[in-house]
């Protein structure tokens, strides 16, 4: 896509400073660097977000997840854990329109990533966490 940025690093259009490249996927130090290795895993075809990936093409990228991990985890040995994250749509903080994985690598609590999970147990019967589940499954793909 010519007006994505993601694309113009992926064609060295603009620079980066890349990790890992195949024929699939490119990987490039995000530039924000919330923690030291913070990486960006994108795929080579431009796809806007999750709801456009082929089968196929997300295999193809979430297998490479691991490989991008473990190198972060060699390269960075003081690194206490990880977290992988993908943004969908403005809303969820997605702020460029070209699919990507974000990995985080962790130092400590201190370190300056964060996230929240709030707990609703509370506002859910048993009952309504069953209608939730047969609406979602209802449309799962076949
Ligand atoms: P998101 O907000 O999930 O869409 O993530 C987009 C990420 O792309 C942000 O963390 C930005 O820091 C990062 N980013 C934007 N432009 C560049 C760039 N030219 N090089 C590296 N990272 C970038
Ligand atoms: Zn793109």
């Amino acid at each position: 896509m010519t007006d994505c940025i993601f694309c113009k690093i992926i064609n060295q259009e603009i620079p980066s400073y890349k990790v890992y490249e195949d024929d699939k996927v490119y990987a490039f130090l995000d530039i924000t660097q919330v923690t030291k290795g913070h990486t960006l895993l994108v795929p080579k075809e431009h796809v806007t977000d999750i709801f456009e990936y082929e089968p196929a093409l997300a295999g193809e990228v979430f297998a490479r997840v691991p490989k991008v991990a473990r190198a972060l985890e060699k390269a960075f040995p003081e690194m206490q854990g990880l977290n992988i994250i993908n943004n969908n749509k403005e809303l969820a903080y997605q702020s460029v329109f070209h699919s990507h994985i974000h990995l985080i690598p962790r130092y400590g609590e201190s370190d300056d990533f964060s996230i929240h999970f709030g707990n609703n147990q509370a506002a859910y019967s048993s009952e309504s966490m069953q209608e939730i589940a047969e609406k979602i499954m209802k449309q799962v793909e076949q």
